[in-house]
């Protein structure tokens, strides 16, 4: 059994067949999902699939793309109040990217904090998308160090990878782990200790090798788990059990 630890069912993607993509995970014996929130805007709908689905999970959050659109302190009671909802298990995902700079920095930063914020008051765990911007991610995690939480489709060095396991966090790998010209991250998942990892598709993007290029979906999650388990020299079940574990330590609102 496995976690897609990062997924977004709600984008519109999904709209057409997403009953058959649950289907299709579940005969991967693909479990559990955690549905993550991009846009306050968007926050119902993920709790909508939350709630018609007692295997999935979601959070709320706003990407670092969009955190122009939610500057302001307001976004703070916003997290709170959503944060109530049962089946959110997480904020994000937040963090940073000045790799696409869709938003200034300082907007990111700005937003990043509120999330660090209402993550160590209630103790939620804080799903980080950051690219480019180490510096900066552990610059506002130092701010924070109560965090809990999770460098999600890590693409970045072992060094990196080391910062964030100090800081207590988990790393989780995405179909990017597949590519052919992706043998330094592939490094980072040697490095990494099993029991720190998560995988995810972070799907509808980075469809794993074989399916590049094409819709990613829960289902291809095995993918990645494999890739893990070749790496670590290990087996598909060990994997599997492991990073389920670290998933229901991570978001411990999650009850499986
Ligand atoms: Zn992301
Ligand atoms: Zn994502």
């Amino acid at each position: 059994m496995l976690v897609d630890s990062h997924c977004h069912l709600n984008f519109p993607e999904f709209k057409q067949d997403l009953t058959q993509v649950i289907q299709n995970a579940h005969n991967q014996d693909i479990k559990y999902m955690l549905t993550v929130n991009t846009r306050i805007a968007e926050s119902l709908d993920v709790q909508q699939i939350a709630e018609a689905y007692p295997n999935i999970f979601c959070s709320v959050g706003v990407h670092p793309h969009d955190s122009k659109d939610y500057n302001d302190s307001t976004l703070i009671e916003q997290l709170k109040t959503h944060a109530a909802h049962p089946k959110v298990v997480a904020l994000g995902e937040t963090g940073l990217d000045y790799y696409y700079n869709n938003s200034d920095a300082d907007a990111q930063i700005n937003c990043f904090n509120m999330h660090l914020n209402v993550g160590s008051e209630l103790n939620l765990p804080v799903i980080i998308h950051t690219r480019e911007a180490d510096t900066d991610t552990i610059a506002s995690l130092n701010k924070y160090p109560n965090t809990r939480g999770v460098f999600h489709c890590f693409s970045g060095s072992k060094e990196f990878a080391k910062q964030g396991l100090d800081r207590g966090l988990y790393i989780s790998f995405s179909g990017i782990i597949t590519f052919k010209n992706a043998s330094e991250l592939r490094e980072a998942v040697k490095f990494v200790p099993l029991d720190r990892i998560l995988v995810e598709t972070d799907s509808p993007f980075l469809a794993p090798i074989p399916h590049r290029g094409k819709r990613n979906e829960p289902a291809f999650t095995h993918f990645v788990a494999k890739m893990v388990a070749e790496l670590k020299e290990i087996s598909l079940e060990e994997v599997a059990s492991a990073t389920t574990k670290n998933f229901f330590n991570l978001f411990n609102k999650a009850i499986p």
